[in-house]
């Protein structure tokens, strides 16, 4: 199957959508006519984003099972939910022992929690309001989890341990996830980004974003957002590809430092 049939008006969930990639995804989502719903603990950037492009707004903490819980049931009193894309994340630097001293514990598990618990977190208890949905295409197919994950879970640099970590066990977690959700007709896929221009970036000096794209073969530049959406959305509109980890890096392999 191919293309948005029968999803007009479906709605698509998107975590972290009130910046970068995810908002990026929002905004290309709606133009294709989805009804979307941005998830995101940032107030102010939701209610901003929430009033441009008249999308509905919801705060919310992924790495908590009861937050993610009261907002599952106000996505369940909407549209039928057909597209889950987990851009929440946070980054974050430290060495497994700097100057003598250990990885602070609380730190790691923070951004295990975030990025990895998180996008767990998300794609369980919306895949179960998924699972409810009656079918949209011949397949039997009732919808799609996007999740995503960095090229630091396959090279992590130099002080990217718990980034590394946290972005390995999502591109590990796509597989097992897709297979258990066969059975309700949801795919499972991952996008793994390299370098793309996002708030993450934007505060770097214009010198140190430009020798960062540089680094990257080809094309030679930082990706951008709106590059990371169509990829979401190929992956909404083709329904043979599941359980699978797609690099979306201009072929870069970062170096350890
Ligand atoms: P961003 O900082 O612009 O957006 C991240 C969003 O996640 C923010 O709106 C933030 O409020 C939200 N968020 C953070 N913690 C949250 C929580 N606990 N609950 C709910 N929302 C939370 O970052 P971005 O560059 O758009 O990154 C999006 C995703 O892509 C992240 O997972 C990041 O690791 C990944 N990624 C980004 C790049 C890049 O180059 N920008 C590269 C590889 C991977």
């Amino acid at each position: 199957m191919l293309g948005w049939d029968g999803l007009e008006g479906a709605q698509a969930a998107i975590t972290g959508g009130a910046s970068g990639l995810g908002a990026a995804t929002v905004e290309y989502l709606q133009a294709r006519g989805m009804d979307v719903t941005v998830l995101d603990r940032d107030t102010d950037k939701g209610q901003a984003i929430s009033s441009r492009l008249g999308v509905r707004f919801i705060e919310v903490d992924v790495a908590s099972a009861e937050s993610v819980a009261q907002a599952a049931e106000q996505v369940a009193s909407g549209a039928p939910l057909r597209v889950v894309v987990n851009c929440a994340g946070v980054g974050g630097a430290a060495k497994t022992v700097s100057r003598g001293r250990p990885h602070d514990f609380e730190k790691f598990a923070r951004t295990i929690n975030i990025n990895l618990i998180g996008s767990f977190n998300v794609a369980s208890q919306l895949a179960a309001i998924m699972s409810q949905t009656e079918p949209y295409n011949p397949d039997g197919g009732r919808g799609v989890i996007v999740n995503t994950a960095s090229v630091a879970a396959y090279d992590g640099q130099v002080g990217q341990l718990a980034y590394a970590a946290s972005k390995g066990g999502i591109v590990s977690m796509t597989l097992p996830m897709a297979r258990d959700l066969a059975d309700k007709g949801i795919r499972v896929n991952t996008i793994a980004p390299g370098l793309f221009l996002t708030p993450l970036l934007d505060e770097l000096p214009t010198e140190v974003q430009d020798s960062l794209g540089k680094q990257v073969p080809f094309p030679s530049r930082l990706g951008s957002a709106l590059e990371y959406a169509d990829l979401v959305g190929s992956i909404v509109q083709n329904t043979m590809l599941n359980g699978e980890v797609i690099r979306l890096d201009g072929a870069i392999r970062m170096a350890p430092r």
